[in-house]
Order: C-alpha cells, then structure tokens, then sequence
C-alpha cells in the first residue's frame, strides 16, 4: 500500500476501497474459492460442501435512526439482512454471531427487546446464534453480525456466472424500502416541529414494513431448488438494483437490458413516490434496502419460473461491449450507473 500519498476515501468510494484491499489480500490457502468480491466467502470443506461466511454492520446514525425503529425490528433486520447475503449465494445460513457496541443509554431491558427481534429472525430462517462480543460505545449503537452457512461446493452460485442471452429476474418488488424511509424522515421532522402532530402513517403499513423488518428470500430460494433450477448469476439487492446489477454485469464481463414497464413496485410504494415528486423509476433503480434478489437464468428455463409469484423477468444479458441499459417507458435508452448508498462518496 501506498502509504506516503493521502487519498480521500471520498475520491474512491465504497467500492474503490474494497478493491484497493481486495489487491492487498491475496488468498493464502487453496481451500479459499471466493474471497472479497461476493454476498460472501466461499471455504472448502475436506467434503463436497462448502462454508459461506458474511457480516454486516449497522450503525446508529448511518443505518438507522432509533426516532422511528422499534429495537425489535432493529433486531430483526440485522439478522435478515445477513441471511440475505446467504440466499444470494443459494446457501442455507446456520450460524450467527452478533457484536454490539452500547451506551449506557441502554436499559437491560432494551436490550433485551433488540434480542428478542434477533431470536424471532433467527427462528424464522433456522439459524442459531452461538456468540458475540459486547464493549461500550460514546458515539451510539453498533450492531455487528457475522453469518456462516453451508452449499454444496457445485451448488453455489456467483456474482460472475451470467451468460449472454441470460434472463435477469427480480424477486418481489422494488423500492419499497426506501419509500418507507422516506415517509418515516418526513414524520419525523413533523413531530420534532410540533410534538403534538400525530404521525400521518395509516395505510402505509407496506413499505414502512419493508424499511424496518425486510426479509430475506430463502422462501424463493427454497422454491427455486425444488423447481430444479440452479441460477447462473446471483446477489442481493442492499444497495439499489442499479448498483447491484453493475455487480453483476462487471464481475462475469457482460453488459444488460432492463425494461422500466418490467420493474416490479408495489402501488403504495409507487403512489408515495408520487406524492414526494419521486420519479418511481429512480427509486426502482437506486433506493436500496430492498434484500430482493437479483439473478440470471438461461433462456431455457423460463417456463420453470414463467408464473411464479415472485419473481419478475425484467430484461436480459448483453455482451459487455453494449453497456448496461434501461429502456424507459418513454421509449429512452438510458445508461444505467450506480448510485448505490456508495457511503463516502460526497455526492450521498
Ligand atoms: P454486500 O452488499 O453483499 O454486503 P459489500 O458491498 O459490503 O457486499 O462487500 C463486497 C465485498 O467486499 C464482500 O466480499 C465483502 O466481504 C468485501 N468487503 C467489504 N468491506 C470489506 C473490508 N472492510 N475488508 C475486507 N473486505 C471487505
Ligand atoms: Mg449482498
């Protein structure tokens, strides 16, 4: 590393600096088949199988805004939003180990509320959380969970698999996430202006629903499995299907169309948007925290998904040499870029 130059981490990004430690970490063992790069890692087991291994960590302040998130919720999203990275690998998630940094602002009590959201989204994907670390925190609530999951080593599937001609598919819907966020920040400052005002929420239990306790989709990864269908390209959406459809498209060397009238979004969340002046397609594309997944499948398997409830066909591969594209419903070929929640970048 270039130590003696000062780089701001505004000038690289996120996902610059992920790939400036990614060239510093080269993987020692031949046991790693995935290292930096994927929803998770990938570790040979001596077996057929293989562990994946994830973590994310939520901040107060950054990801969350204890205002307006029940410590329930808060629990529970921690959990799922690893589980997630788990499903986009078509692994099943086993473990989880959970960090947390805490101010004595804190009753016992409170804490045990996060947990009590952590062990329902436990009981609900089947994993068991085995350990942790607790230490104190001056600037809020730190949560940290790491995930390990098991696949077989030839049922795993990456972000560098997607073929020319492939499928792209959505799970549920888009944009919801984002419009709930946007909803609870308008209550917010309502209330903080005036404490009397009640929050204006009725009728949008969805999309505020999908910001504060989202699922992950090992339901649609179940179903994928039994209808015998193994993804050729795969990740999560946390940071807008923009964003992780570049991912996608970077890592197995292609480009892509999607359709605008393709995209799947819920009425509520559409409606919202229109009431905020948000153009529905850029929530689509960018609003993040959705936790859908976002794959490709060949061509030929289209009847095994063509009337699944979940899942959207949105447009298909290109080579890499066409770019990465929406077509509008305005008949307009727009190039897709990411503008995922890229954390120091100083235009977010
Ligand atoms: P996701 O959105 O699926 O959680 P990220 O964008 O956070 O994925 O990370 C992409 C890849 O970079 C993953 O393989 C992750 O393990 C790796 N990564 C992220 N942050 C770091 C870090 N600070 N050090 C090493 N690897 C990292
Ligand atoms: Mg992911």
């Amino acid at each position: 590393m270039n130590n003696t130059k000062r780089t701001e981490l505004s000038e690289i990004g996120e996902f610059g600096l992920i790939d400036r430690l990614k060239a510093y970490l080269p993987a020692k063992s031949d046991k790693i088949i995935k290292s930096i790069g994927d929803d998770a890692a990938v570790i040979k087991n001596s077996d057929d199988s293989v562990q994946l291994i994830s973590t994310d960590l939520l901040m107060e302040g950054i990801h969350f805004d204890l205002a307006y998130t029940p410590l329930k919720h808060l629990g529970y999203k921690a959990i799922a939003v690893n589980v997630s990275d788990i499903a986009a690998m078509y692994g099943t998630p086993s473990h989880v180990v959970v960090g947390l940094a805490l101010s004595n602002r804190f009753s016992v009590e409170a804490i045990e509320e996060l947990y009590a959201g952590m062990k329902l989204a436990c009981d609900t994907y089947s994993v068991d959380l085995v350990g942790g670390d607790t230490t104190s925190s001056r600037s809020g609530l730190g949560i940290s969970v790491t995930v390990v999951g098991t696949a077989k080593a030839d049922e795993v599937v990456y972000r560098s698999g997607a073929q020319v001609n492939d499928l792209i598919c959505v799970t549920g819907d888009l944009g919801a996430a984002f419009m709930g966020l946007q909803l609870l920040e308008r209550e917010k400052q309502v209330y903080l202006a005036n404490p009397e005002m009640q929050p204006e929420l009725t009728d949008k239990e969805y999309i505020i629903e999908c910001q504060l306790k989202p699922e992950a989709r090992m339901d649609v990864v179940k179903s994928l499995k039994s209808l015998g269908l193994k993804p050729t390209s795969m990740i999560d959406i946390s940071d807008g299907l923009a964003s992780e459809l570049m991912h996608i498209c970077k890592e197995s060397n292609v480009g892509a169309y999607i359709y605008e009238d393709k995209l799947p979004i819920d009425q509520m969340a559409f409606d919202t948007a229109r009431e905020f002046d948000i153009n529905p397609l850029t929530i689509m594309l960018n609003g993040g925290e959705d936790y859908e997944l976002l794959f490709t499948i060949p061509q030929s398997d289209y009847e095994k998904i063509r009337n699944h409830p979940d899942i959207s066909v949105i447009g298909y591969i290109k080579s890499a040499e066409e770019g990465v594209h929406v077509y509008t419903k305005g008949d307009n070929l727009v190039p897709v870029t990411a503008q995922g929640w890229n954390h120091f970048k100083s235009s977010k």
